[in-house]
């Protein structure tokens, strides 16, 4: 969730009054580094992922799986095993939301050859096994991206009741502050979400409706006002941050050569985001209910939905300055490059006054634009120590705001005084059962880039159509069974010049025949005819390449995952969860996950993670494979 700060939080009344403070020094800091690097050129291409991971435990006598609460202790011996002894060490560890929570990064980022792509799975198995190896008896490091049972009674270790009382950070019913992150920053986020909403985060999702579902399907709360109220039929209903920023995902970072080939990056992978986020879908089990939807996204988005009812819409502006359309958790609202222009098809609020400022010192339209809307909001968290900083030296208020936008794209200037370049991170992505599957989506997406870069392609479309392709995205089975707006010429279109796109700012209004709805199949593996498909394009630019003969066996084996997933030969993991909870012995179809079924769905991840267990509906014959060649340089298995 991006870097801490540490210190006394404020509470949300005081943030509030340092609102304008915050955003004012936020932008000036900003700008100090705008100015010191926006002529920076040459950085070289460098990326990482990141992982987030759960702490589970088994107790297999009582048949349970539960979320362990000692991610805080975790992470301590990590870094202290790990960077702070040797800053060369091949593994990097982050706090994230939950206290069962941890994230993975490796040491360094990764290069521009292309043997770096056979290193991936192998860091990510590595810091799957130093992470393992601190675990207590019967645990688990699992990369599930929502645990079923979040939520239910009894889901921690140690158990904890949920305190829906005035003072606590969530006031869930559900869900015990015990199993927020212990550092001040998390409950003090997910406090002041609450406060400056005016009352509880609202989840509804809709529940699958199976043969013994009842019909309607209705939860009742006797006792609580506001989640009779806010719960609605046929919807599975949750009440806290934890919900949402309490599941894992899977992330790629990407700094570009350039501040325009972030820019054009950014835009080009936005409309990626989408059609990797269903092909990635794995969340489809919520509070122990089987739900309808597959994706995790909304749920986070309406889990840190920090608007006021009038900023909804939902009453007349009094107090809050704009009327705001999306959570500060969704997707992007701005295309950054010249060639996206002519496809800002949503409507964009922004701060008028930031928006000037920045034209006045210089900056485009476009930029101006993006950062003057990050700044409509305000900030959620501050620190009493982090008020008066050195806007020339520091960037914690900015990143205050920008770190809280959290979108599909992130455009993330360099730090102040760091030789670190223009940067674009990837968001939507949800984490798989494995390190090989994680290392095949990271690395798909890794080689999207270079071929966006060296092709010059276009994928742009009106932005409200990447939106609808959001929406999308996070159904059922959304993977086969849903259409998706995309370009139909990515190749042609004359406005894929990275600096500058001269020709394109000219252009008429984007012609509707561009884009056709498309299913995920032909987008990803191509249709005669239709269009030529993102894998066949990897393929010619990887023959163009010069890759050692195993880098490329490992490539093939996860280009052949992604495009099994797209073309339904192979399950997504959201799609395998399901079937294995429908034919399990104790599954009552009624969309009831049980402590017993979440056990068995747990362990059968925890083994398929581990090797232990094929899974070839899942990872097809490819796994093996790339497990083996994997694991030579790995010599203590
Ligand atoms: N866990 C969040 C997600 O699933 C992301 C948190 C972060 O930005 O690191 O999207
Ligand atoms: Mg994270």
């Amino acid at each position: 969730m991006g870097l801490l700060s540490q210190g006394s939080p404020l509470s949300w009344e005081e943030t509030k009054r340092h609102a304008d403070h915050v955003r004012r020094h936020g932008i000036l800091q900003f700008l100090h580094i705008y100015h010191a690097v926006k002529d920076r050129h040459k950085d070289v291409l460098k990326w990482g992922d990141e992982v987030e991971y759960m702490l589970v435990s088994f107790d297999h006598e009582k048949k349970k799986a539960q979320l362990v609460l000692s991610g805080e202790e975790l992470l301590e011996t990590l870094q202290e095993k790990g960077e702070r002894t040797n800053p060369n060490h091949p593994t990097l560890w982050r706090p994230e939301y939950g206290s069962y929570m941890i994230e993975g990064t490796p040491g360094q980022p990764y290069g521009g050859t292309m043997s770096e792509f056979n290193t991936v799975e192998d860091n990510m198995r590595k810091r799957r096994k130093e992470a393992t190896s601190l675990l207590g008896e019967n645990q688990a490091l699992c990369t599930i991206t929502s645990f079923p049972r979040l939520g239910c009674p009894g889901f921690t270790l140690p158990e904890f009741q949920p305190s829906p009382v005035e003072g606590g950070a969530s006031k869930s019913l559900f869900f015990p502050d015990e199993a927020i992150n212990k550092h001040p920053r998390f409950s003090t986020l997910t406090r002041n979400i609450r406060h400056r909403r005016g009352e509880k985060v609202v989840i509804n999702v809709p529940i699958f409706k199976d043969k013994n579902t009842p019909v309607p399907f209705i939860e009742t709360f006797p006792e609580d006002e506001e989640a009779a109220k806010a719960s609605k039929p046929d919807h599975i209903y949750m009440d806290a941050m934890g919900f949402g920023m309490g599941n894992c995902c899977l992330q790629v970072t990407f700094q570009a050569c350039s501040i325009s080939e972030a820019r054009y990056l950014y835009d080009q992978l936005a409309t990626i985001c989408p059609i990797v986020m269903a092909l990635s879908a794995a969340s489809p089990f919520y509070r122990g209910y089987v739900s309808d939807i597959d994706c995790r996204w909304g749920v986070i988005s309406a889990s840190v939905d920090d608007r006021t009812r009038e900023e909804r819409g939902l009453e007349p502006l009094k107090n809050s300055h704009y009327r705001i359309s999306k959570s500060r958790y969704d997707s992007i609202d701005s295309y950054l490059s010249e060639c996206g222009e002519k496809y800002n098809d949503i409507d964009l609020t922004k701060d008028k006054e930031i928006y000037e400022q920045l034209l006045q010192e210089g900056l485009d339209h476009l930029l101006a634009q993006h950062v003057a809307h990050l700044f409509i909001r305000d900030p959620l968290t501050l620190f009493e120590e982090k008020i008066h900083l050195d806007d020339a030296n520091e960037s914690d208020h900015f990143e205050n705001i920008q770190s809280t936008n959290w979108q599909t794209m992130r455009f993330k200037p360099p730090p102040p005084n760091s030789d670190i370049g223009w940067r674009v991170e990837f968001r939507p992505m949800e984490v798989q059962l494995t390190d090989f599957e994680n290392s095949a989506y990271v690395v798909f997406v890794v080689l999207l880039t270079r071929v966006i870069l060296s092709y010059k392609l276009d994928f742009l479309i009106p932005l409200s159509k990447v939106d609808e392709n959001m929406k999308v995205a996070q159904k059922r089975d959304a993977v086969l069974q849903e259409l998706f707006y995309f370009r139909k010429d990515i190749c042609k279109g004359g406005n894929a010049v990275v600096d500058g796109c001269g020709k394109a700012a000219g252009r008429a209004e984007p012609a509707a025949e561009e884009y056709a709805l498309m299913s995920i199949d032909t987008i990803i593996n191509g249709k005669e005819g239709v269009f030529p498909g993102l894998i066949p394009v990897l393929n010619s630019y990887l023959e163009s390449m010069e890759v050692d003969v195993d880098t490329r066996c490992s490539i093939l084996n996860y280009l052949r995952l992604i495009k099994k997933r797209a073309s339904g030969e192979l399950m997504t993991v959201a799609k395998w969860m399901r079937e294995f909870i429908a034919k399990h012995p104790d599954y009552k179809q009624d969309s009831v996950i049980t402590d017993q079924m979440n056990y068995s769905l747990l362990l059968k991840c925890d083994q398929i993670a581990n090797g232990s267990c094929e899974c070839p509906e899942l990872l097809g014959p490819a796994f093996r494979k790339a497990r083996h060649s994997g694991s030579k340089s790995d010599s203590s298995t």
